[in-house]
């Protein structure tokens, strides 16, 4: 299997509880277990940097690089785009993200994570990498933004919104990617989503340690029960769990530029 995890954080002090090695020890589970490549996501300027740092250790883990729309607390906002756009120039560095609006939690007001969201657009405009889209209960303003670049294309995270809304993305160039959730019972909308979204266009991820597929809910999520959530995806295409694997490595060669 040759399994491609789009979105990970593969810094996250959780990991040392399942694996002996920490961070490390899950990456090499990953890398040993059927899983070629990953994404390792930066949520701020200090992950981001770790992301970059770990990279350098194994041939097939990729960086994208942002910050989160909870993390968008620095005072200067050029000096901080600066250190993004630094950061970009490292060869292991493939996107911005994640980056976005999360309207769930007001940890930080609407209007600021508004600023940042465009603001790290803009450096995706200028510098021509894909960005990662963490959009919750934001969808209408994340599609307004994204309409604003339409030079900016790149993947909307563990998606969630719905399959009319898969069709608006997909007209505008973008990459919709599923995440465990797809394997839950009260997911209906995330499936119907995923039947919407053409395989040309699917991407699978973890985004752990989160969001853990079923069988292993309860458990820290991990890049080999990816297999879990690509045979949920294979089953509402109606194609083989190695096939959907297959065809969500190659998009996300495509999006990330790793031909
Ligand atoms: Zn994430």
């Amino acid at each position: 299997m040759n399994i491609f995890d789009t979105h990970a954080h593969y810094y996250d002090d959780r990991f040392a509880e399942e694996y002996p090695g920490g961070v490390k020890g899950a990456i090499e589970a990953a890398l040993s277990g059927g899983v070629s490549h990953i994404v390792n996501i930066g949520t701020n300027l200090e992950s981001s940097k770790t992301c970059l740092a770990l990279s350098e250790q194994y041939p097939t883990l990729y960086v994208a690089v942002g910050i989160y729309p909870h993390e968008a607390t620095y005072e200067d906002m050029e000096a901080t785009v600066d250190a993004l756009r630094q950061m970009l120039t490292h060869p292991k560095a493939v996107a911005i993200g994640e980056i976005g609006l999360d309207y769930h939690w007001d940890d930080v007001d609407r209007e600021t994570q508004k600023i940042w969201f465009e603001r790290q657009l803009c450096l995706a405009e200028e510098t021509g990498y894909p960005v990662v889209i963490h959009d919750r209960e934001a969808h209408g303003d994340c599609l307004d933004a994204i309409r604003r670049h339409p030079k900016v294309t790149g993947i909307f995270h563990s998606y969630s919104g719905s399959g009319e809304m898969v069709k608006e993305l997909i007209k505008l160039g973008w990459y919709v990617s599923f995440s465990g959730v797809v394997t839950y019972k009260n997911a209906a909308k995330t499936k119907e989503a995923a039947a919407a979204t053409p395989l040309d266009r699917l991407l699978i991820e973890t985004d752990c340690p989160y969001l853990t597929p079923v069988p292993h809910r309860g458990k820290i999520n991990h890049s080999t029960y990816l297999v879990h959530t690509a045979a949920e995806l294979a089953a509402i295409k109606g194609i083989s769990t190695e096939e959907l694997i297959q065809a969500a490595a190659e998009n996300a060669k495509l999006i990330f530029d790793l031909l």
